[in-house]
């Protein structure tokens, strides 16, 4: 595994390797799968590795804590880190080359000087909403590592929904010769998203977490009552939320996907699910003393996750 820091060593490392690999397989290319993170490794992340691993010949890891989509007063120099531990898990995935710039490698003139990518629509509710800047941070970041390591697949976890509508509006819209991948969310044994905000968590906000993962597992179960509505679907939700005093709710909201478009809040969710054949995304994000966790389910359209 080979452990870049520049974005030249990175390039030269990654077409040497290319150029081995079709050497040995004598194939005409060797596809690069992308997974990008911010490091601090779990599961979940080793889900989107293991993926890349199955389905592409050269498999890339970029660890990147980027200042862009963070806003001030967020988590930026807290944000967990842990590089030894990451390269570990990483080679144990059989990454082939990680990518892990420091900040001055990626935003040379400073982060305020910089041509940024804001995706329209897509961004203006749930986390576009509560975290002003986040997904310009987001698309712009990711844009200069599509750039510099021209993946043929990109990895992305449904744990993010709202982030992986934005980066397939701005590839399709961008023209980006990339296939973006996404990923079922990987969850611990009582329904808890994995995420590496879990480490701030006391013991007894770890213990009210899973009420997320709880309730909108539950929503299988409301659904049987092809009465419900859209308005009383949130209803619920933000009753069972509220009923944990540690949970402090941000937003939890239905809405259609990937369009984040308004649903109607007075016909049945079950009908409109069945004959509209469209997603529907329950998204929800919700603080537990300082820490603010997301999770959602997708319903319709084929998909549970
Ligand atoms: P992050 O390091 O949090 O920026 O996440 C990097 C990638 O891993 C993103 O595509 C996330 O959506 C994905 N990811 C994070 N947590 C999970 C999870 N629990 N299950 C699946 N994918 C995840």
């Amino acid at each position: 595994m080979n452990v870049c820091t520049t974005i030249t060593q990175f390039r030269s490392a990654l077409k040497q390797l290319q150029q081995e690999k079709i050497q040995h397989s004598g194939a005409a290319e060797a596809t690069v799968g992308f997974v990008p993170t911010m490091g601090y490794l779990h599961a979940g992340h080793g889900s989107l590795l293991a993926r890349a691993r199955r389905e592409c010949e050269i498999v890339v890891l970029s660890i990147f804590v980027n200042p862009l989509q963070f806003a001030v007063g967020e988590d930026l120099t807290i944000y967990p880190r842990d590089e030894q531990r990451d390269l570990a898990v990483a080679a144990e995935y059989g990454v082939d080359l990680v990518f892990m710039p420091t900040v001055a490698e990626m935003y040379p003139a400073g982060a305020t000087s910089l041509t940024t990518v804001h995706v329209t629509q897509v961004t203006e509710k749930l986390c576009g909403a509560s975290r002003p800047g986040h997904f310009a941070g987001v698309a712009t970041v990711v844009s200069k590592l599509f750039h510099i390591v021209q993946p043929d697949k990109a990895y992305f976890g449904l744990k993010d929904a709202q982030q992986v509508a934005v980066i397939e509006q701005m590839v399709g819209d961008l023209n980006f010769p990339v296939q973006i991948v996404a990923c079922p969310t990987v969850r611990e044994a009582d329904g808890l998203a994995l995420s590496s905000r879990n480490v701030y968590l006391s013991a007894e906000e770890r213990a009210a977490a899973p009420v997320i993962a709880r309730t909108l597992a539950e929503v299988d179960d409301w659904l049987e009552d092809t009465s419900l509505t859209f308005a009383d679907l949130q209803d619920r939700l933000e009753a069972a939320i509220h009923a944990q005093p540690l949970a402090t709710v941000d937003y939890i909201e239905c809405l259609q996907y990937p369009s984040f478009a308004d649903l109607p809040q007075d016909l049945s969710c079950a009908e409109w699910l069945a004959q509209s054949g469209r997603r529907v995304l329950i998204a929800a994000a919700v603080k537990f003393g300082k820490t603010r966790l997301i999770d959602n389910r997708l319903l319709g359209g084929g998909h549970r996750v």
